[in-house]
This record gives C-alpha cells, structure tokens and sequence, in this order.
C-alpha cells in the first residue's frame, strides 16, 4: 500500500486515501476479482486507476459514455499517465496506432466501449496483450434490474475468456441494491470477488426539502444569491425544463438546457458549456448527468420530486465531488406525485415493473414527508444503519427559518372547503375565501357561506400559496383528474377540530452556499483563463477544494504548494509557477503575513492565519535563516524573531543545502530530540528512506514531531553526506 500511497501522491497530488478506497485497493492488489459499490462523487476512478499503474501490462477500462471518454481520457494524461480510448468516434487508422501502442507496452490504461466486445475480431487483437486487470466501470449496466442496461454488457464475460491469461476483473457501480449487485457478479463473472460496499454518506451535502409555492421565485431569487456558482436544476418534464430554462435566460442568467427533446448536437454542446464553465446553471431532465465528473458543481435544484430515491441520491450526488460544502434543495409540490404516477402509467408496460415503480415512488413521497433526519432516511433505505438521530445538515436537522403557527388561517381554509360540499380546485376556494363576485360563485350561493370573504386580508396569490402549501404538507388532498380538485383528509379534520396544529417554516431566506475570500475568486479567474488556453474544463486543471486550500494557508514556494491537495507531480510542473507568482503577489500586495504550517501538523487548516506584516523581507528568504544560523542563533530562536514556524526555519536549512550549498557550519539540532528517540528515528529512516517524512512519522513512538524527523533527517542524512 505504500506504493500505492506514492503513486497517489505523485500522479493526483492526494495526500491520501478515502477509507473506502483504502480496502478496494488493497483487494485488488491482492490479486483478487473485486467488486466495489461506493457512492458518486465517493471516487471510484481511483480505486482502478492506482491498481493499473502499479501492475504491469495494460487495464482495460470498459465504460459506457463514449461521449465523456475523451474527457475522461484527457483527464488522465493531464496527469502524467500514459491512456488512450477507443470507441467508435475514431477511425480505423486511429484506432490502428493505438493497437500498435499496445503492443509496444505504451499504455498503462485503455478505456474501451462496451460496444467493441461485440466484434470477434477486435478481441482477437486483444488477446495476445498482456493486460493486468478489466475494469468495468458503471457494472450496473449489466443488469436490467439497473437503471441503465446495456446489452453489450454481457459480452464483458465472454471477452475476458477469450484473452490467453485471465486478468483481475474489477467492477465498480453507484447501485447498491441487491440484485444488480448478484447480477453484476453473476453476468460479469466475477470469480470469488472481494465485495465492498462503502458508506453510502456525502457529508458535505446540505439535503434540503422546501414544500413552498412559488417555485421559480425563489430559484430565481436562490441563482441570484449564487450568482457564480455552478449547479443543475431537475425538473420532470421537458415541457417544464424549457420553461424554467426560458425564465433564466430571461433574467439574464447564465443557463442552458439538456434534454431528450434537443438534437444530439445541441446536447452536446450545451453539456460542454456547462462543463467547462462557460455557463453555470444547467436545467436538465434525468437524461443528464451520467457520468458527469465535473467536481465544482455547488447545487442541485430538484424542480420536482424525482420518481424515486436512487434517482434522487444518484443526482444529488453530482453535487460536490471536491468533498466542498454544496446544497441539494427538493422542492416539493403535490402536483409532482401526479406527473409522477403518470409517466410510470405511460412508461411501463410489465405489470410487476409498474407494481415495484409505484412501490419505490411511494417511498419518495414517504421521504418527502418524513419529520426525522433526512439523510438517515436516505442511508437507511441503503441498508446503512446511521448511529445518529441529527445530522446537523438537513432541513429537519437544522434549525433556519422562524416557526410560525397557521392554524387559524388553515382552519379558515378547511372549513371553507367543507362547507362549499362539492369538489372544487384551488381558484374557486380562493375566490370565495376573498369574497369574489363571480358569475360561478353567486350561481352556488357561496357568498352566503360564513367563509366567504373571510381572508380578504391575503392577495390571490399569497393566499393560493397558502393553500398549495397546506396540500405539501398533506393538510388537505389534492384529486387528480383533468382539473385536480382539493378535498379534505383525515389531518384536515385533526386541524378542524384543533388536534393538531399547522406549523410552517417562515420566510425560507436564501442564503449564499459559501463565503468565498478574495483569493480563492483570483485563482478561479486564473484557472479559468488557463482552461481556456488549453481547451480543457477547469476543474482538470484544479478541483475548486485545491484552490480553496491555496486560498487559506496561502503556499509561496514549491514545497508549500505540493502539500496543496491535488498538487501532483504534473501539475506542479504544468501550473506551479503560475499559481504561487499569483499567491505570492496577493500575499505582497495585502500585506499578509503568511505563516505556513505543514499539513500533518494542522488537522484544523480551516481557519485563516493571516496576520499584517510589519516587517518586509525580501531575498531569498532561506538565505536570511541561514546568516542567522552562522551568527549562532539557534533553530528556535531564528522562528521567534522572524515569526515563522520551527518547521519553515528547519525547511529553509533543508532547502539550503538540497540545492546545492554545502558551506560547512555548526547547526545545534539537540533542542528537537533526545538520543533515544534519534536512535528511534534513525531506524526507521533507514528502513523507509528520507524522501517521505509521513511513513517514518508512522512508524516512531507517538511523542515524536514532525520537527524532530526533519531535524534528524537534516543531521544524519543531509549534513553528514556533505
Ligand atoms: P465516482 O466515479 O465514484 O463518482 P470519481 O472517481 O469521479 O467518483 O471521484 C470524485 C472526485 O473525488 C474526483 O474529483 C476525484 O479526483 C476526487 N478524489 C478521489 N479520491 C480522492 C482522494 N483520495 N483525495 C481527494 N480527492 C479524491
Ligand atoms: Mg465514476
Ligand atoms: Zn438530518
């Protein structure tokens, strides 16, 4: 696994695993067939990725989007690895080069469409590579139980018999139900795998669920407020996608579209739009977004209620990839359970797939008006037992908006509708709640009811708000029919005769996702202007949680930036200069005295520590540390009056001499160790080398700092080899 570590470290500048990717991992270096079922966003990329670089020969890659290959493709190479695809979009001389490639032992990773597996003949051409590992990634495809069967699935079976030596087979997938994973193991062939299912919890999506009227006013207002956040607005129809598109747009929101009715061309496009930034708010139907990696997509807005939970938890699950707080906001009417009901009345013929798609629609409405913890809902459903009551982060959990008790107003309401005896919409009880003179109001004798005109006091809007709100929160039903009629229920008689109470969140304010500083803005731009150079979407260049972490403990020289998060080897070399000349120039325009403190040391980075410089230093700032050396200052003494950390100062000396000084003069290191933990020390640098200083940590007695391995690296192994 240290391998594994370094490969990490090095290609994707990650410091470390995710728990979960630590077992999958290791499965598979192992050797065994594995199959890995993790959340989306939860990386499973990388889980294949590292085993692929680690083994020799090539792995083969099956996924199913041949639109994304490239990006994905690309994605990768930015890295530093060697990765082609095929799909149908080459040619035949593309597609030859690539053979040839192969066979030269040039490529560690080929992702290939499902597709290709149909043709005897291109497997001919794989069978005499020696490939260490097929990973299949999106597995559920194989199972029509999932949501998106792919027939050419079932050839991945017969594939991997055809090669002369069997390689690991891996599969990953988002779908945890039972079934689909039997399926995958049983259609794939996984041959005694390692099975893992991983925590199914994003912790950094607020789940919210907002049973309000006036939908597109408070989107409107909610996009306003995040102006230059990108997210993804759902809604259920097409119909309902273009008119909340054509609202933004009318507002001069940056937004595009995405859905079965638009030309292959024009979804194309809009998709890439969309992923490279150039627009930040994408409506969509559920035809958007498998496989989408973007990592910095802040919100997901459902319009409506989706038809079930996987479809919900997948799609929310697009929002914050970079592990950054995002918002997930379902806003409810009870309209959508119609729509809903409908398209499975014109989707499925199968009675039992109709009986199990109203099954599952039913528990999403279940959720919609749960009262517990939302999340715990969520992960229960999964089969994760939770060992919390409040997560703290979703809209039954936390406490916003202000409790206001409508129940006068709500029996006014109801004992309206009771008495006008017939089943009438939302209008007409509006009506007659404010008094209206209609032809149709005094042909029923409604102005002779005691409630008529009672509410005079609400506008027809607020009041038919008022009233879509009571039937969200199932105070009264709403009957479907061409036009859908209101009709009371067993809670509008609790509420009649005061068992029960309405009580409404107030004043849902709309609140910015984040607070980000000004630099965090500066390096966005930057990374904008460089994606644009290069044509690639920016998160490639950086996620938004790397430019945050550079944001906050300010990095001003190479060793700073590469315990940066996502600093790897290639992007140092491709961007490095660029980023810390940016930083470095904030740092001095602000007057910020940047204290940099090493990442192991500071599990809370999360605060700024910026402070006014009072003295200016300028030169090379190691050459200042180390005259103060030869003046016979000592180590501690040094970061006092510079106001910088121990571990800077012991930085500079390493930097000093690693660059190629080796000026001879007296370094006093005892204030760091005493021998027995040097001795300590000793014994494991030998044994795990110098170049990484978390291993030896890993390996030393607890009471061991970081500074003491730096300062016993520098006496033993730098000093002395001069
Ligand atoms: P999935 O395919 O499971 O939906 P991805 O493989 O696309 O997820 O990974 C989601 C995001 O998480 C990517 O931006 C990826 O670079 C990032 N990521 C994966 N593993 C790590 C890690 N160990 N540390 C930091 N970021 C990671
Ligand atoms: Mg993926
Ligand atoms: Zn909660």
């Amino acid at each position: 696994m240290k391998e594994a570590l370094n490969a990490l470290q090095e290609y994707y500048g990650y410091k470390e695993f995710r728990k979960s990717q630590n077992s999958v991992i290791d499965s598979i270096l192992c050797g065994k067939d594995t199959l890995a079922v993790m959340p989306t966003g939860g990386g499973k990329s990388i889980c294949y990725q590292i085993p692929a670089l680690l083994f020799d020969g090539v792995t083969i890659v099956i996924s199913p989007l041949i639109s994304l290959m490239k990006d994905q493709v690309d994605n990768i190479k930015d890295l530093g690895i060697s990765a082609e695809y095929i799909n149908s979009s080459l040619n035949f001389k593309e597609i030859q080069a690539i053979i040839e490639k192969l066979n030269n032992n040039e490529i560690k990773i080929l992702y290939l469409a499902p597709e290709r597996l149909e043709s005897v003949e291109f497997c001919n051409l794989m069978k005499t590579l020696s490939i260490s590992q097929v990973a299949v990634d999106e597995a559920h495809c194989v199972s029509q139980w999932g949501h998106d069967f792919r027939t050419s699935y079932r050839y991945i079976s017969k594939f991997v018999k055809t090669l002369l030596k069997r390689p690991i087979v891996t599969a990953f997938t988002a779908t945890a139900t039972e079934e689909v994973r039997k399926d995958i193991i049983k259609l794939i062939e996984l041959n005694n795998p390692g099975v893992f299912i991983s925590g199914f919890d994003r912790e950094n999506l607020k789940i919210n669920i907002l049973k309000i009227a006036g939908r597109l006013k408070y989107v409107l207002n909610y996009i306003e407020e995040n102006r230059d956040q990108s997210g993804i607005i759902y809604a259920s129809t097409r119909k309902e996608v273009d008119n909340i598109y054509e609202n933004l747009i009318e507002n001069n929101i940056s937004a595009s579209r995405y859905h079965a009715g638009l030309s292959d061309v024009e979804r194309k496009q809009n998709q890439e739009d969309f992923v490279y930034d150039r627009i930040n708010v994408m409506v969509a139907t559920n035809a958007f977004g498998m496989g989408i990696d973007k990592s910095n997509v802040r919100f997901v807005i459902h319009y409506n209620m989706p038809k079930n939970i996987e479809s919900y938890y997948q799609e929310i699950g697009r929002a914050g990839r970079d592990g950054e707080k995002s918002e997930c906001i379902l806003l409810f009417s009870p309209q959508d359970i119609m729509t809903q009901k409908y398209l499975i009345e014109v989707g499925t013929q199968q009675s039992e797939r109709r009986i199990n798609d109203y099954k599952k629609l039913q528990t999403m409405i279940d959720f919609v008006h749960h009262n517990g913890c939302l999340r715990k809902y969520i992960l229960n459903y999964f089969g994760e037992d939770t060992d919390y009551e409040d997560c703290g982060n979703c809209s039954n959990c936390l406490t916003e908006g202000e409790l206001v008790d409508k129940t006068v107003d709500a029996q006014k309401v109801l004992s309206c509708i009771y008495r006008m005896k017939r089943d009438f919409g939302v209008n007409t009880i509006v009506d007659v709640l404010r008094g209206s003179s209609q032809k149709k109001i005094l042909q029923y004798r409604f102005n002779e009811l005691s409630t008529y005109g009672l509410m005079k006091n609400y506008s027809k809007k607020d009041l038919s708000e008022f009233i879509n709100t009571l039937i969200s929160h199932g105070f009264i039903n709403l009957k479907e029919g061409e036009y859908p009629t209101v009709i009371l229920c067993d809670n509008s008689m609790k509420v009649l005769k005061g068992d029960e109470k309405v009580i409404f969140k107030e004043a849902i304010e709309v609140k910015k996702i984040s607070e980000d500083n000004e630099l965090f803005e500066t390096l966005r731009s930057l990374r904008k202007e460089i994606a644009a150079e290069e044509g690639v979407p920016p998160y490639f260049i950086f996620p938004d949680s790397t430019l945050k972490e550079m944001s906050l403990r300010y990095p001003l020289n190479k060793e700073h930036i590469f315990d940066i998060s996502g600093v790897g080897q290639v992007k140092y070399e491709k961007y490095g200069e660029t980023f810390l000349n940016v930083i470095n120039d904030y740092v001095e325009k602000n007057n910020i005295e940047a204290k940099w403190t090493e990442r192991a040391e500071t599990k809370t980075l999360h605060t700024t520590r910026a402070v006014t410089r009072n003295t200016s230093n300028k030169g090379k700032t190691y050459d200042i540390t180390i005259n103060m050396i030869k003046e016979g200052k000592s180590i501690k003494e040094i970061a006092k009056e510079r106001e910088l950390t121990v571990t800077t100062v012991l930085g500079h000396i390493d930097k000093y001499f690693r660059e190629g000084n080796s000026e001879k003069f007296q370094i006093n290191f005892d204030e760091f160790f005493r021998e027995e933990q040097e001795q300590e020390i000793i014994l494991a640098a030998d044994k795990l080398g110098i170049d990484k200083l978390a291993p030896i940590k890993a390996e030393v007695s607890d009471g061991i700092s970081y500074d003491a391995i730096r300062a016993v690296v520098l006496k033993n192994y730098i000093l002395n080899k001069l």
